[in-house]
């Protein structure tokens, strides 16, 4: 619910002490209001009413000033004063006044500075968004500077682009506003690429992630073993680890086909021995490590740097495992919480 500062205890319409007339479009409607709430609600009505009050003044005009709010119905301007008079969008008569009112008094709100009432309607504009109105309220959004209804509108005419350019709005925008239609296009093919580019990095994001685990299983395979594989002249460990189903499992079964294979181009086989230069690549202590081939890999991508060029931009493999490295990172701090819950068990 939105809320604006309190006003005196006064309502719109109430003449008692009233100072000021609030005269609609046509001035078929006069409304008694008071000066200080006026005020206090709208620096625009403030500017206005300190003009309007000392020029009547000066001039020595007797009865109460007049101020014009133009451009809106009679019951659009009343329920603004309404609204301003309470100071917040409520339940009953506020909530009728917003539901029967709120594209007119939001261009009220945002031609007499009201945040609060701006928000306020485009909250209840955005609520009853259909595909129907969208264009519409695209173009209001856009004349009364609500950023909060623009997106609205830009999600819903993304999602039901189609509905929407079958309505009869769209058909004019299209006969009467070309270069309106192009921007909005514009802005639905960008949105397009931002979700298809957001879904390609998580994609990527992942297949690190689970490079990352597999680089962890193949250390822990390679110096403590587990269930079934170990290091070479030792049993491994007879508990399956916490990553058994979802990773070790897996690359233990890729280790034992790996090392019964004889076949010249295998798909599985050529896995491993990725998986082996990786391992190398990312390895600090090639000296001691038991992974197998960690150091030859190491000595041979040694070689192949002195060879390059330092920083060849071109290197899709020292590109790879500085993304592996970088996801290592993440999931070593990620994992740090409950390893240190746990560490009564160790
Ligand atoms: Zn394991
Ligand atoms: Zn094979
Ligand atoms: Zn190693």
């Amino acid at each position: 619910m939105c809320e604006a500062p309190r006003p005196p205890c006064a309502a719109a319409g109430d003449a008692a002490a009233a100072d000021v007339d609030v005269v609609t479009t046509g001035g078929r409607r006069r409304i008694p209001a008071h000066s200080s709430v006026l005020a206090m609600a709208s620096p625009v009505l403030a500017s206005i009413l300190e003009r309007r009050l000392k020029k009547d003044r000066e001039s020595g005009k007797a009865g109460r000033s007049v101020v014009r709010i133009r451009g809106v119905t009679d019951a659009a301007a009343a329920a603004f004063l309404r609204l301003l008079y309470a100071g917040r969008c409520g339940d009953g008569e506020e909530e009728e006044d917003m539901e029967k009112h709120a594209v007119q008094v939001l261009a009220l709100a945002h031609a007499y500075q009201v945040p609060w009432l701006k928000r306020a309607c485009e909250g209840a504009i955005g609520a009853r968004l259909t595909a129907d109105s969208v264009v519409d309220v695209l173009q209001l959004a856009a004349l009364c500077d609500a950023p909060r209804l623009h997106l609205r509108c830009a999600r819903l005419l993304a999602k039901e682009f189609p509905a929407v350019e079958r309505t009869e709005a769209w058909r004019f925008l299209q006969e009467n506003d070309p270069w309106q239609e192009l921007q909005l296009l514009q802005g639905l093919h960008e949105a397009d690429m931002r979700r298809r580019r957001w879904r390609r990095k998580r994609a990527e994001q992942r297949v690190y992630v689970e490079l990352s685990e597999a680089m962890d299983c193949l250390d822990h395979i390679c110096t403590e073993g587990c269930t079934e594989v170990g290091p070479a002249g030792r049993a491994p460990a007879a508990t399956p680890c916490a990553r058994y189903a979802t990773t070790c499992r897996g690359l233990q079964l890729l280790i034992r086909h790996f090392s019964q294979c004889h076949r010249k181009s295998c798909a599985r086989c050529q896995r491993m021995w990725q998986l082996l230069r990786l391992h190398s690549a990312l390895c600090d202590r090639p000296d001691t490590c038991n992974t197998p081939l960690c150091r030859r890999f190491k000595e041979k991508e040694q070689e192949k740097a002195a060879a390059m060029k330092a920083g060849d931009d071109g290197d899709k493999w020292g590109l790879l495992v500085k993304k592996v490295k970088a996801a290592r990172v993440f999931s070593s701090l990620a994992n740090r919480k409950p390893q240190m819950s746990s560490t009564s068990q160790c």
